[in-house]
């Protein structure tokens, strides 16, 4: 199916396609990579009159920045962040998310900003940087501000950006400085790799002693979720294959069934079953126990 006609504009700048968004309101949609904006056009689910074109805008960086942590830009397609020195030993569950992410085609081209941006509940990287305690900087027309990855993810493909704004990068403030151990796994879709359920784990160490654990989930419920029993569960304990097998055990405590999602592949049911599943993988495959 072809997507409805539509006007182009690439912007050279983030000021400019910050000024474009402005210009043209409600009917103009950015464009990264496409891969999530395209499909959707093309199901009718959105019908934007202009998009700006956002490709060139060179956000697409992966650095340490001494004093802060690392920085990953905004237009880093999932390939460069899957094969990023720096992220795969500073932030595994964040290289892990994005190898698993549809096929070669849709690594080589989809964005990190684009797919936070999107908040698709099955995707793959919004629970990873939720999990790393991940950060969303973006400009607007009020100048440039810092969303924490806990307060982005509001609800089904709904987000804390205001409409006029641009997320540039993504920061994981700290990440350098911490022994921080974490991983990635999904149960993909069988027909479209998306997340039936998938879970990242990030568990903070001093010696053998975990003193914070993050963990989050994609698929299970309607945005990334944390789960906060097993974090809890973990807090100050001891690293074993037990303690973390215990704690995933927890992974549905604290929600009912009317808050998983359930589809014609996947009942509500099914899905807290494989949260624990998978969380107990997650962790495991973080303390390096897999
Ligand atoms: C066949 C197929 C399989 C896929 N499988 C998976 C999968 O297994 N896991 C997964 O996670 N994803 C999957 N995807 C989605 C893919 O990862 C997308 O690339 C990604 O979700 C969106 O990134 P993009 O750069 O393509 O964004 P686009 O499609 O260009 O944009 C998506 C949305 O984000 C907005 N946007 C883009 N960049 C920014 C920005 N910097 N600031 C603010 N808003 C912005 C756009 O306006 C648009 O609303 C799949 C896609 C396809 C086509």
């Amino acid at each position: 199916m072809y997507p409805p006609t539509f006007d182009y504009v690439r912007a050279n700048s983030v000021e400019e396609a910050v000024q474009l968004l402005q210009e043209h309101g409600d009917n103009a949609k950015l464009i990264a990579g496409g891969h999530s904006l395209i499909p959707a056009m093309k199901l009718r689910l959105m019908a934007p009159a202009v998009l700006i074109d956002i490709s060139r805008l060179g956000l697409d960086t992966i650095m340490v920045d001494r004093g802060y942590g690392l920085r990953v830009g905004a237009l880093a397609t999932h390939h460069a962040i899957a094969s990023s020195d720096e992220v795969r030993q500073l932030a595994a569950a964040l290289a892990e998310a994005a190898s698993v992410v549809g096929d070669v085609q849709v690594r080589n081209r989809g964005t990190i900003g684009g797919n936070l941006a999107h908040a698709d509940p099955a995707s793959d990287l919004p629970a990873a940087v939720l999990a790393l305690g991940g950060e969303i900087h973006v400009t607007g027309p009020n100048g440039s501000r810092t969303i924490p990855a806990d307060e982005f993810f509001l609800g089904l493909f709904t987000t804390a950006l205001e409409p006029n704004e641009i997320i540039t990068n993504i920061g994981f403030p700290n990440i350098g400085f911490k022994q921080v151990r974490s991983a990635y796994v999904k149960f993909p879709h069988p027909a479209s790799g998306y997340a039936v359920v998938g879970v990242a784990a990030c568990l903070e160490m001093d010696g053998e002693t975990i003193t914070t654990a993050r963990v989050a989930a994609n698929g299970a419920f309607d945005h990334a979720t944390r789960l906060t029993a097993v974090e809890d569960a973990l807090t100050g304990a001891t690293l074993s294959a037990e303690t973390l097998s215990a704690a995933a055990e927890k992974a549905a405590d604290g929600f009912s069934t009317d808050d998983f999602m359930a589809d014609l592949f996947a009942s509500s049911e099914y899905r807290a079953h494989l949260l624990k599943v998978y969380t107990k993988r997650a962790l495991l495959r973080a303390a390096g126990l897999a």
